[in-house]
Formats: structure tokens, C-alpha cells, sequence
């Protein structure tokens, strides 16, 4: 760091994202990506929106939102689009937290909600799981101020059902509730039909996972009106081209195409079950993921262990730094033929350390 950095900024430890090397050919089942290209729609509009270039996008973004607003079942008012969801839950915290105001979330969740309370110098609760890795939204009573839930929660994939949302948002009126759905499309319920009744819930999306765009940058919230223009009056104030053309091009034709993109998570749903059921029999404790990924534990390979032994075999997958969960790794659901690999890959890892797969162990 230079001694130009500003004090408030001196201890900020900042987000680590998955990596990415360029060493060779990976499998790569680090990041939560999709295994499957953007639509043929997609590849058309973007080309097309590039000879447009040299024109601003449209801040207010409205061919975008009219075309969600249709898929999701909302008013256009409801909806602000933003660069990735990152964007609109940072938004949500510049907005709704301060010294008076904490935020709350699971101890083990997505690592960049304590990124920006950070960065915002808001206070936070981190709420810890029960011990079967799920969240019970009763440990929240009590708590006065914004709350972030991921559900499916990450890294753990357990997913929370409507009424357990439904009480969260309602026992909580007093300060918005943000459920980061980032996963939501690969078999759970969303909770934007609860939008009308509550005016402090905020939805988020990404299009990063079940659209196969994550390196385009996009992603919505989903609020009343009231709410939105809280988040817009952040948007307004940081960068209101947050969406570029060719991201905006892209968004409204993969929702045009949107039962390709839902075939492609049935695809992703199916691998996932009997993945989890193959670790399963070689061994593995596997958390209920309703996401696309999985979060293991072998009980005699560690986690850091099987990381770089994957990796040694072209495959990565995450592994967290959390004393917590330093035996667990998190595998994101790939295509069969990725998956069959990597379990050819752990077969053999295991084999090489003496612990030979039994059946039906
Ligand atoms: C991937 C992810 C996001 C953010 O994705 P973007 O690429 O910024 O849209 C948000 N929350 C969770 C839990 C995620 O896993």
C-alpha cells in the first residue's frame, strides 16, 4: 500500500475471488459458473448493440426492465438493474446501513456482504449456523437493522423455504431485508411474490449462474418502488451507466430465451443429485444443496488436501481459509462430462491415499 491510502481504508481486507489461472487447461468448478455457452439470441444482440457503441447506455435501462418486469411477474417501477448483483448489494449496504443501523448475516455465507459493511464502516452481527449448516431465521429476533440472507445460502447451498423468509421480513419491519437469490433458479421458491405485501424486502438476481453471463456483468433487485429509489439514489450517485450496452442487449435476450436457460438449470439439477449420491457412497458428507454447486467433507482427506491434488489433476475446485470449514470443499455442478472426470479425479485421490472407495459405505 502507498502512504497515500486514505486511514479509514488502511485494514480493509478485500474480497478473494475464486481463481483463475492460465497455466493450462482447467476443469473449472471453482467459481459457480455455468457449464453451458449463453444463447444463440445472446451472441446475435450483443454483436449487433456494438456498432452502437459510441452512444451512452440508457440509464433508466427501460427495454431491460420491461422485459423482466414481464418474465418476473413485477412492475417496471420494481425493478433496477445493476453490474452484477455485487453491484445492488453493495447499494444495499451504502443505502440502508450505519452506526445506528447494523447489519446482520449467517457467520458462513457469501464473503463480500462483510466485505462492504467494511468498506461503509457499518457495523454487522454475523449470526452464527446450527450445526446441520443450516439457517434458522428465529436467531434473528431481536436483531434491529438491515439483514442479508443468501438463499440458497453459500457455500453451503441449504436453501430456506417461503414461510421462513415470510416471518423474517415480517418480524423485521423496522429495516429492509435483502435476499440474495443468486442460486434460487436451480430448485428453490423465490421470494419475490412476497415484494407486494412487504415494503422492506429486497430481492436480488444475478445473471452470473443460471444465465450463463458472468463475465457480462449483470445483475437486478427486485423491491417496491420506495426501496428502489433508496438503491437508484446510490446508483445516481456512483455511476449511472452501471449497465453497458451490450450487457443491456444481452439481458433482454436471455430473457427472451429464457427456457433454454431453464432447461440448462434442469440439466445442472439432475447432474447435481447424482453427483452428491456418487460422493456419498465414495464417502463424503454433502450438504442438501439446492444451488448449483456442492459443499463436501471427506472424513479422512482434508479439504486443503483434495484442493491441490484436484488441482495437480487439472480440476480446481474451492477450497475456504475458514477454520470452520477447512475440511469442506465446494464443487461447482459442472456438465456430466466435467463431473465424471472429477470423479475419476477423487477416485484416484483417494486411492492413492489408502482409502479405497468401499461400496456402500
Ligand atoms: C455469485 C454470487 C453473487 C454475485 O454475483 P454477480 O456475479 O456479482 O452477479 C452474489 N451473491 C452470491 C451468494 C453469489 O454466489
Amino acid at each position: 500500500m502507498s502512504r497515500y491510502l486514505s486511514e479509514r481504508h488502511a485494514r480493509l481486507e478485500a474480497y478473494t475471488p475464486g481463481e483463475q489461472p492460465k497455466d493450462r487447461r482447467y476443469i473449472k468448478l471453482n467459481t459457480n459458473e455455468s457449464p453451458f455457452p449463453p444463447s444463440p439470441g445472446v451472441q446475435a444482440a450483443v454483436s449487433e448493440e456494438v456498432g452502437r457503441l459510441q452512444l451512452y447506455s440508457d440509464p433508466l435501462c427501460r427495454d431491460l426492465n420491461r422485459k423482466a418486469a414481464e418474465v418476473y411477474g413485477v412492475g417496471e417501477d420494481h425493478i433496477l438493474m445493476t453490474n452484477g448483483s455485487d453491484e445492488i448489494l453493495q447499494f444495499a449496504f451504502m443505502a440502508f446501513g450505519d452506526e445506528s443501523r447494523p447489519f446482520a448475516f449467517p457467520d458462513l455465507t457469501y464473503g463480500f456482504y462483510s466485505v462492504f459493511a467494511d468498506l461503509h464502516g457499518i457495523p454487522y452481527t454475523r449470526v452464527p449456523l446450527r450445526e446441520d449448516l443450516g439457517i434458522c431465521v428465529e436467531d434473528y429476533d431481536g436483531h434491529h437493522g438491515p439483514i442479508v440472507i443468501a438463499n440458497p445460502n453459500a457455500p453451503t447451498g441449504r436453501l430456506l423455504p417461503p414461510d421462513a423468509i415470510d416471518y423474517l421480513v415480517r418480524t423485521h419491519r423496522d429495516a429492509p431485508v435483502i435476499i440474495d437469490e443468486a442460486y434460487i433458479d436451480f430448485g428453490g421458491e423465490s421470494a419475490i411474490p412476497l415484494v407486494d405485501r412487504y415494503d422492506n424486502l429486497l430481492v436480488t438476481r444475478t445473471f452470473s449462474k443460471s444465465f450463463s453471463m458472468a463475465g457480462a456483468r449483470l445483475g437486478f433487485g427486485i423491491a417496491q418502488p420506495t426501496l428502489i429509489r433508496d438503491l437508484d439514489l446510490m446508483k445516481y450517485s456512483t455511476n449511472p451507466y452501471n449497465v453497458n450496452r451490450m450487457t443491456m442487449a444481452a439481458g433482454v435476450a436471455a430473457l427472451r430465451d429464457i427456457d433454454y436457460y431453464r432447461e440448462n438449470c434442469r440439466r445442472i439439477m439432475k447432474t447435481r443429485e447424482r453427483v452428491a449420491k456418487q460422493l456419498r457412497t465414495m464417502g463424503f458428507f454433502v450438504t442438501d444443496s439446492m444451488a448449483n454447486f456442492l459443499f463436501v467433507r471427506h472424513g479422512q482427506v482434508g479439504g486443503e488436501a483434495l484442493y491441490h491434488a484436484l488441482r495437480a489433476r487439472g480440476i480446481l475446485v474451492r477450497h475456504f481459509d475458514t477454520p470452520a470449514i477447512r475440511d469442506f470443499n465446494r464443487i461447482t455442478v459442472g456438465s456430466d462430462d466435467e463431473m465424471n472426470a472429477l470423479l475419476k479425479a477423487i477416485t484416484e485421490v483417494l486411492d492413492d491415499k489408502g482409502y479405497p472407495i468401499k461400496e456402500n459405505v
